[in-house]
């Protein structure tokens, strides 16, 4: 018997709140992660956005074959026509219950504006709303203040646990990634402070490098304070600044596998895409590290059943979760369920299949990914 999916809830771990009036690319810019100026035939042609306009031909009730400008056109329509009411249809269609949004994105300082949670909320009244704080943009502000390192360590900290009571954070999020890469090392306060001090002087990598460092244990040991976990940024993001030599989560190593952190509950999000068998092994080894999939849905296309499976290969399934890593469009998050759900139903009936599991695992399989992982680690406490 087939598994279908396409009716399961569905709990977004790694999604941003979206502003609908700060969308004013044409509709293909949005289907890529590169900021590059690629023609729009290359976009357009490109597998993912042709997935995409199908999908919502479908939800538009126009043919298959319906031109692909012409799908488009008509979802710009009608987003702009009712926005709430096409969200909620949207949102409604992929069974989308709850997202966990990382508020690290859109940033002033990065995209000239941010998303007010209140509006956010407003626009998708039933979906059910958490919140986690990024350190890296809270830091580069603390920094841009130029006070001495005691000053910096205390309002950092301050800040960092005000944000977490005051927005009632889930989770705290890290890009250190983009920073300074993630060989996080244990850089003690000795270490730290003369880093920091380098990297005021004369802007020296190596001293902002044990600082930001530092900073992350700082805020690991505001989770273990609140039971918070951690998502860390790993894999493709934001190309083309992000160097992918510095975002392979292997590069964790020091900070997994010592003692010190063990009691931390670390979450790799967009599973380390490409680099997802390496992601897999890590959370294989260690009971405190979860795997979210985000981004590579729905970024890798065609390629997410090959690397669900890799990941499958090692990860024990009650540390997988889904995610979209919606951004900027609300397709983003609407085709990421939907098209996850019709493959990872496929990959179901296939273990299923060949004897592998049986149908009632497959389904909890489902329920324990595209749900209760989630809610076990954010929202259970
Ligand atoms: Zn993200």
């Amino acid at each position: 018997m087939h598994i279908d999916l396409s009716v399961h809830p569905v709990i977004d771990n790694h999604c941003h709140p979206f502003v609908p009036a700060r969308e004013t690319k044409p509709y293909e810019r949005y289907w890529t992660l590169s900021h590059l100026d690629f023609s729009a035939e290359d976009l357009k042609d490109s597998l993912i956005y042709r997935m995409v306009i199908r999908e919502l031909a479908r939800f538009l009730e126009m043919p298959s074959d319906a031109p692909p400008d012409a799908v488009a056109e008509e979802r710009t329509r009608l987003y702009r026509g009712d926005t709430p009411a096409y969200l909620r249809r949207l949102f409604a269609d992929a069974k989308i219950e709850g997202l966990i949004l990382d508020l690290g994105y859109p940033v002033p300082e990065y995209t000239g504006y941010s998303a007010d949670m209140s509006d956010f909320r407003a626009l998708l009244p039933g979906v059910e709303m958490d919140t986690m704080i990024r350190i890296e943009p809270l830091l580069n502000r603390l920094l841009a203040r130029d006070m001495g390192f005691d000053e910096t360590k205390t309002a950092y900290l301050e800040t960092l646990v005000e944000e977490v009571e005051n927005n009632g954070a889930v989770a705290i999020k890290s890009a250190i990634a983009y920073q300074t890469g993630l060989d996080v090392d244990l850089v003690d306060e000795v270490g730290a402070r003369r880093g920091f001090d380098a990297m005021m002087r004369d802007g020296d990598r190596t001293g902002e490098k044990a600082f930001r460092d530092y900073a992350l244990l700082l805020a690991l040991e505001v989770c273990r304070e609140r039971g918070l976990p951690i998502q860390i940024h790993t894999g493709v993001g934001d190309s083309p600044v992000v160097n992918l030599s510095q975002f392979n989560p292997i590069l964790l190593f020091d900070l997994l596998s010592g003692e010190a952190y063990r009691d931390i509950q670390f979450v790799l999000v967009h599973a380390g895409y490409p680099f997802t068998g390496e992601a897999g092994f890590l959370a294989h080894t260690y009971p405190n590290v979860w795997i979210d999939v985000s981004e590579m849905v729905p970024f890798a296309g065609v390629g997410i059943r090959d690397q669900m499976m890799r990941i499958l290969e090692m990860t024990p399934v009650t540390r997988v979760m889904y995610g979209s890593d919606g951004y900027n469009i609300p397709e983003m998050f609407w085709f990421s369920a939907i098209y996850f759900k019709r493959v990872f139903g496929e990959i179901l009936d296939a273990l299923v299949g060949d004897g592998t599991v049986g149908q009632n695992f497959a389904r909890e399989m489902a329920s324990m990914v595209l749900t209760d992982n989630a809610r076990r680690l954010y929202l259970s406490r």
